[in-house]
């Protein structure tokens, strides 16, 4: 893996952040990867300002000239998958397979941005004798996006191609523990075509988080990462004035019913609590099993316990993150939970002893209220809970605090229909283990899972990145004219 670096992008042009400059360690190996660098807040201030002006003359283009670009930036996408791929998973600790599939979610997005030309931009209606009523969907100007860890490109895909083809510029601050992937999107949008200014990166933490929504100029705020911060961050835009959406964290919970087909739900909740190692916001985090559901434990643990580090399930973003798991699993079990695959004791891949790795653990007899059940812990541990039937089961899933995602595994239409309707999140799966939608269904949570009205992604996104302007014309005086002319 070649070494990546970093820097801020302005107006078109790498630049070394005045700030300092801070190195990378890949989360499999250990090893340096690459570096990135701080902007001082002058230089925040200057990209913004240069991403102001270029979007004067993005915004006067016809949509259909920013798709062009938008095309193109899809097809060295696709040309570079595998490096793309790669970049990421060492950085974040994905495998390589994951570290693919998170950029072809991404690229399914921007198919989904592409079409926006053909779809919603306006329309027109003679709403009286010579008057016409139009409406048209206008750019905001400078919009920002901070993102996490977790998704290097698929996150920030969410919003980078709505949010240019519906002409805004666009600032991104991705997350300091994986800032690298950012090199190889904006050299592909360089590359693509997109003028100067037009789409700028910014590293850092809370100092260049708050300069980027402070500054004037910035118009739209969309964030994801954990809720403390998403509320801080909707709090600190809403409060300027800003338009916001912030998605925050989840604890997501799947309810598993006797009925459920083995292979299905073993597969399918197997995979949800170890896929990207358990750090993704949509993964099962409790398993709430009603009534006798032994087998359909064992085959999840089973599937579970044939997992390989480094091959089928990936690292853990920093060495404090492992030591919290540990600890969180020692803490449940002197609460009373029994470990039925222990994750303390998997060994790391040969070669990469200085990673971070922590295997798939599963805790049985968990205590509804206890740490394990309702603190997201973000790692490949699943909590099961025991429930007499599925009205405890959608209780205990309700008192939550959070909302992204429940799931059912049942053959019953009825009963899955129930935890559609009472289960207290914004995205809910049917043998369905991460209930990500896809487009152009609008991925988003409720409750402290998502600050802010509408979603990030989808027909519902295109209301957050534009502004509908509503026109309305007469040309000349009607002599028929009644009280509406
Ligand atoms: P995080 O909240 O620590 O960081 C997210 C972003 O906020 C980063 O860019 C970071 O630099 C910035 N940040 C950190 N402290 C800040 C502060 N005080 N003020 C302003 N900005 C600050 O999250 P993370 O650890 O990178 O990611 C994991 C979290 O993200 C989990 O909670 C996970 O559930 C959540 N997540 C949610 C979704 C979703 O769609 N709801 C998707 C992915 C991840």
């Amino acid at each position: 893996m070649a070494f990546t670096e970093c820097d801020c992008f302005v107006a078109g042009e790498w630049i070394r952040g005045e700030h300092g400059v801070h190195k990378i360690a890949s989360p499999q190996s250990g090893r340096e990867i690459g570096r990135y660098s701080i902007p001082s807040i002058g230089q925040i201030a200057t990209s913004i300002e240069a991403a102001a002006l270029a979007q004067k003359d993005w915004a006067r283009l016809p949509i259909k000239e920013r798709s062009r670009v938008l095309f193109n930036f899809r097809n060295i996408l696709l040309r570079d998958l595998e490096a793309i791929a790669e970049l990421k998973s060492s950085e974040s600790g994905k495998t390589l397979a994951e570290g693919r599939a998170g950029l072809m979610k991404g690229i399914e997005v921007l198919e989904f941005a592409l079409s926006i030309q053909n779809l919603d931009l306006g329309g027109k209606v003679e709403i009286s004798r010579g008057v016409t009523c139009e409406y048209r969907r206008e750019p905001l100007g400078v919009v920002a996006n901070i993102t996490p860890f977790n998704f290097p490109a698929m996150v920030p895909m969410w919003t980078i191609p709505i949010a240019l083809a519906l002409g805004n510029a666009y600032v991104w601050k991705p997350s300091e523990k994986t800032p690298l992937t950012a090199r190889r999107i904006a050299d592909a949008l360089k590359e693509a075509g997109l003028p100067a200014g037009l789409f700028t990166v910014l590293h850092g933490g809370e100092a260049t988080v708050s300069s980027i929504i402070d500054h004037p100029q910035v118009k739209a705020i969309g964030f994801v990462g954990s809720t403390k911060i998403a509320k801080l961050v909707y709090q600190r835009a809403t409060n300027l004035g800003k338009r916001a959406l912030a998605l925050g964290g989840a604890k997501n919970h799947i309810i598993l019913l006797p009925d459920a087909n083995i292979e299905l739900s073993g597969a399918g909740i197997s995979d949800s609590f170890t896929g990207c190692a358990g750090q993704r916001c949509m993964a099962a985090s409790v398993l709430l099993a009603v009534g006798d559901v032994k087998n359909h434990i064992e085959k999840i643990v089973a599937r579970a316990s044939s997992l390989e580090l480094g091959k089928d399930m990936g690292a853990m973003i920093t060495k404090d993150q492992v030591a919290f798991l540990r600890d969180a699993i020692s803490r449940a079990e002197k609460a009373g939970a029994r470990v039925l695959l222990d994750g303390r004791l998997a060994k790391a891949p040969k070669g990469m002893e200085d990673g971070n790795w922590l295997g798939p653990t599963i805790l049985d007899q968990v205590q509804p209220g206890s740490e394990a059940a309702t603190v997201e812990l973000f790692g490949p541990i699943l909590s099961i809970v025991h429930c007499k039937d599925i009205s405890e089961a959608i209780a205990i899933e309700n008192r939550n605090d959070y909302g992204n995602a429940c799931s059912v595994f049942t053959m019953s239409g009825p009963l899955a229909d129930r935890v559609v309707r009472e289960a207290s999140t914004g995205m809910v799966g049917v043998n369905v283990g991460v209930p990500v939608p896809r487009e152009p269904f609008s991925f988003g949570g409720v409750n402290a899972s998502k600050f802010g009205h509408g979603d990030i992604t989808g027909h519902q996104s295109l209301d957050f990145w534009s502004d509908i302007k509503k026109v309305t014309t007469k040309w000349e005086r009607q002599h028929d004219s009644n009280w509406m002319s």
